[in-house]
């Protein structure tokens, strides 16, 4: 028996409603703010990751799908989606056509990570780039669009987090700030955060070990390395989000794991799923473009993991969705399965959803099954009344029916109905 590969999913049918309604709501808050879809392939070529993302960090060193096509290229199957959208930015020449693109994306992702609740190997995410201003206003709106997205799911118990890496010259001042303070206790770092010293360090504040979070709270703080205008950038984003009535924290220590931030970073937490709580990251990438071969332009971005949500969602037990009622359900009292078939066709044809019995149940039997699917109304093929041209029709909320012609079914309606 072949069995689905640790860390994946499957979607059940029974759980797909979860899937449509947080997907459908995606799709409306994106559309109120005027955002473009954009679907990407689900592999790249791996440089575009390991360039864009940074070597050093977790995902490329540690976790991505890399393996060479039977054409000995080296593909990989998509990490995270800032890269893949900045890739397609850059080769279709969003610029040329107006100069400022706001896109989001629902996609699958791939991270060969260790499988618990919350942390998946193939997993989904929602989010949004917006690429070619460095207004604060566009890190304002991606957090307030993340923010709205999960309130209007039905969370409550969310955490905004918020904290500036300030301008690239001040992100670079910061960093080796921090490496002169944590030079004198690199040894007592953990193995870890001893990599992290050279790689990527600001990575060292994510750590959970003991020893490590002792040594970095008292580390430099990037706001005394933020210049004025990286200062007032700040500024403006956190008026913004008052104004718009979005409760949010300012915590100095969030750095997130990529190595393209500047400026604001953020991050929205769920109080109910245990470790893994993040439930939505992101930040400006006002460098990201140009190193991946494009021209200096500046970038801001979110991405959720959909599952999370989910989790969340269970957790809060805030999700109250009745699966959809089935419109008609045709039962066969005599054995005339094709002109049961044609009637049933008539009504889909007209748009409604028509359910008959494939399994020559019992009359018993399928009117059981109408009821479990909550069929609306049933039709009754094959009485007494057939000799005149007519079906009976029956309102299953009342129990009210009616002889009818065929073509008058899907026009009748009852009283109450
Ligand atoms: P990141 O791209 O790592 O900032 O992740 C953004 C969001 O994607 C996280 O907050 C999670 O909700 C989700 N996510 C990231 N990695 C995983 C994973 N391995 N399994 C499930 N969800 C994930």
């Amino acid at each position: 028996m072949i069995k689905r590969i640790p860390g994946t999913k499957d979607v059940l049918p029974s759980e797909i409603d979860k899937w449509h309604f947080i997907e459908n709501i995606v799709h409306k808050i994106f559309h109120n703010y005027n955002y473009g879809e954009i679907r990407t392939p689900i592999f790249e070529e791996t440089p575009l990751f390991a360039r864009g993302i940074g070597e050093e960090t977790d995902i490329v060193s540690k976790e991505m799908y890399t393996f060479n096509d039977r054409g000995g290229t080296s593909v990989t199957l998509k990490p995270e989606m800032t890269a893949a959208v900045v890739r397609a930015f850059i080769e279709h020449n969003f610029d040329s056509k107006q100069s400022l693109n706001k896109l989001y994306y629902i996609s699958p992702m791939f991270r060969q990570e260790r499988p618990q609740a919350g942390r998946l190997r193939q997993f989904h995410q929602f989010g949004a780039e917006v690429i070619g201003s460095n207004s604060p206003l566009l890190d304002a709106e991606i957090i307030i669009i993340a923010y709205r997205i999960l309130s209007s799911l039905g969370l409550k118990a969310i955490l905004l987090k918020i904290n500036t890496l300030g301008k690239p010259l001040e992100r670079e001042k910061f960093k080796n700030a921090l490496k002169e303070y944590l030079y004198p206790h690199f040894e007592k770092l953990s193995d870890d955060s001893k990599k992290r010293f050279s790689g990527n360090i600001l990575r060292i504040f994510d750590s959970k070990d003991a020893s490590d979070v002792k040594i970095m709270s008292s580390a430099p703080n990037i706001q005394d390395y933020l210049s004025e205008s990286g200062i007032a950038h700040f500024e403006k984003v956190r008026s913004v989000l008052d104004k718009a009535s979005v409760p949010f924290e300012v915590e100095p220590k969030l750095v997130r794991g990529l190595d393209y931030y500047t400026d604001t970073t953020f991050e929205i937490l769920s109080g109910k799923v245990g470790s893994q709580n993040a439930l939505c990251g992101g930040g400006r990438y006002d460098n990201l473009i140009e190193t991946l071969g494009g021209k200096n332009t500046p970038g801001v971005g979110f991405a959720a993991g959909i599952e999370r949500i989910i989790l969340a969602l269970d957790n809060e037990n805030a999700l109250k969705l009745t699966p959809e009622p089935l419109d008609y359900f045709i039962i066969r009292l005599n054995d005339d399965s094709a002109n049961a078939f044609s009637v049933a066709q008539h009504l889909r044809d007209r748009g409604f959803s028509v359910e008959l019995d494939y399994l020559d149940r019992s009359v018993k039997a399928q009117m059981r099954e109408a009821n479990k699917l909550n069929a609306e109304k049933v039709v009754f093929i094959g009485g007494e009344e057939e000799k005149d041209g007519l079906l009976t029709l029956k309102f299953m909320k009342t129990g009210e029916q009616v002889s009818i012609k065929p073509e008058m079914i899907s026009e009748y309606k009852f009283p109450a109905d």
